[in-house]
């Protein structure tokens, strides 16, 4: 059967498709005699000429030749780098059919890999498909030819494709990477060159708070010594009244990694604030703040409503971060225990509690597991579990030492259907049943969701 088919298709083919669906990573896949053909850029409905450029013996691509017949999803695309930038995904579809596609996503996960038959209820989203980004870390890079490059990485690979005016970013930021642009070609600082690892700047990284306006200018540098960076600060500073703080991040390493441990204030107090659900947040360059914080306004608030807290609750926030989530709902709790595994994003949890006069939080810097395990061992009566683990999902582990606490609700928030969808099946052993299924679109034009859920115990009949 196989053999048959690598006949039927060979590289260099042009074949009229038509698109039937998206895969998880966005792209468009049609059938080609039984074959899935998989076709970025391109929208369920299209029909479209693909050029074949590569064939598997039970999948092939294609790019895109002619579109015959666009899907009535499809939009014209509003950014020149959409093509190669690895950002978006969904620069050709409309939000509509975005939206419901992420939704669907996640009733697979759940269906396909969690056996679980519980209907995503509904997908919210803060509406904002433009512009929500607070936070941007632009490489930068020079052609052989001379030319700076600043933007984003192409799909995959670590080539700078040059777009200064993301749309998912605030419309100021690309002021600020040509006033840097300016700076570094009338002083000479050198452009980072990953292959020979020679240069100073390697990346222009800026954030702002959206409820403050307050904004903060990151430059990571191979060194300490950059030429004129006081030039640069000056320059900043009076191009907008909003910058707070001007950092220099000093990342001499070989590393895909953006930024070191290296802070050094130039200017202003090193760090911004911003709010979220009504409590003050202090962010410096290094700590963790949700990047869409419409978005994540919308996850905590059903993430709250899950939990039902009356102020009676015992609520353990594990992989709390710098504890947000904890945080905005300690009013409705007795009382907040927070465990995460990095020491920094524990110091700002517990400077973010006292900023807002919050006395009922504790936060412990510890791995999930093991500190589940000692809370359950410890006989601490905890009443409603936030579960916010990283891509890789919960360990069987945490699983277990949740499970063994016998909290009244387990409210599961994830940005991976796929690994959410793995536990709750776990969950789903030790008698904890997915009620119900939320997904918020905290990343619009990308293929990322998130995903809340709220497992409560059913008595095995
Ligand atoms: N709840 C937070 C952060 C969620 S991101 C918020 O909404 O802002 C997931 C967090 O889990 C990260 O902060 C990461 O550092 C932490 N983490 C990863 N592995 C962990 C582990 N084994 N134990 C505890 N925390 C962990």
């Amino acid at each position: 059967m196989s053999k048959k088919r690598e006949s039927v298709l060979k590289k260099n083919d042009e074949i009229n498709l038509e698109i039937t669906a998206l895969t998880s990573q966005g792209s468009g896949v049609g059938r080609f005699n039984s074959m899935a053909v998989f076709v970025e850029g391109t929208a369920p409905g299209d029909l479209i000429i693909a050029h074949i450029i590569l064939v598997k013996s039970n999948y092939a691509v294609g790019i895109i030749k002619k579109i015959l017949k666009p899907s009535k999803h499809r939009i014209v695309c509003d950014c020149g780098a959409f093509s190669s930038c690895g950002g978006c995904s969904f620069r050709h579809i409309d939000y509509d059919e975005e939206l419901a596609f992420k939704k669907q996503r996640v009733q697979d996960a759940f269906s396909r890999i969690g056996g679980i038959d519980t209907q995503v209820k509904e997908i919210l989203t803060a509406g904002k498909v433009e512009r929500y980004r607070n936070k941007a870390q632009y490489p930068v890079a020079m052609t052989p030819e001379g030319k700076t490059l600043i933007g984003f990485y192409a799909k995959k690979s670590h080539r700078v494709i040059d777009c200064r005016d993301c749309l998912l970013q605030p419309e100021e930021f690309e002021t600020f990477l040509r006033i840097v642009e300016k700076w570094a070609a009338q002083y000479g600082v050198t452009i980072y060159n990953e292959k020979e690892k020679k240069g100073l700047l390697r990346h222009i990284y800026i954030r702002k708070g959206f409820k403050t306006g307050q904004i903060m200018i990151c430059i990571v540098s191979t060194s300490r010594v950059v030429p004129k960076i006081e030039k640069l600060a000056d320059e900043l500073i009076s191009s907008n009244v909003n910058i707070k703080s001007i950092v220099l991040n000093v990342n001499s390493e070989d590393t895909n990694v953006v930024l070191s441990t290296d802070c050094i204030t130039l200017w202003g107090s090193g760090f911004i604030e911003d709010e979220l659900c009504g409590l003050k947040f202090k962010i410096s360059p290094l700590s963790f703040f949700q990047v869409n914080p419409e978005g994540a306004e919308i996850l905590y608030k059903k993430a709250a409503e899950y939990a039902a807290l009356s102020g009676e609750e015992t609520l353990l926030d594990l992989y709390c971060g710098t504890g947000t989530i904890g945080l905005s709902m300690a009013k409705n709790a007795k009382r907040v225990i927070g465990v995460e595994i990095i020491p920094q994003a524990i110091e700002d949890a517990k400077e973010n509690a006292k900023e807002n006069g919050i006395c009922n939080a504790e936060f412990f810097c510890d791995d999930a597991s093991g500190a589940a395990k000692r809370i359950s061992e410890s006989g601490t009566k905890i009443d409603v579990i936030v579960l916010d683990p990283p891509r890789k999902g919960c360990s069987k582990d945490v699983i277990e030492a949740v499970t063994a606490m016998n909290p009244k609700r387990i409210v599961y928030v994830s940005c991976d259907p796929a690994t959410l969808a793995r536990d709750c099946a776990e969950f789903k052993k030790a008698g904890f049943e997915t009620d119900e299924i939320t997904a918020v679109d905290m990343f619009p034009r990308t293929t990322h969701v998130e995903t809340v859920a709220l497992l409560t115990y059913h008595r095995q009949s």
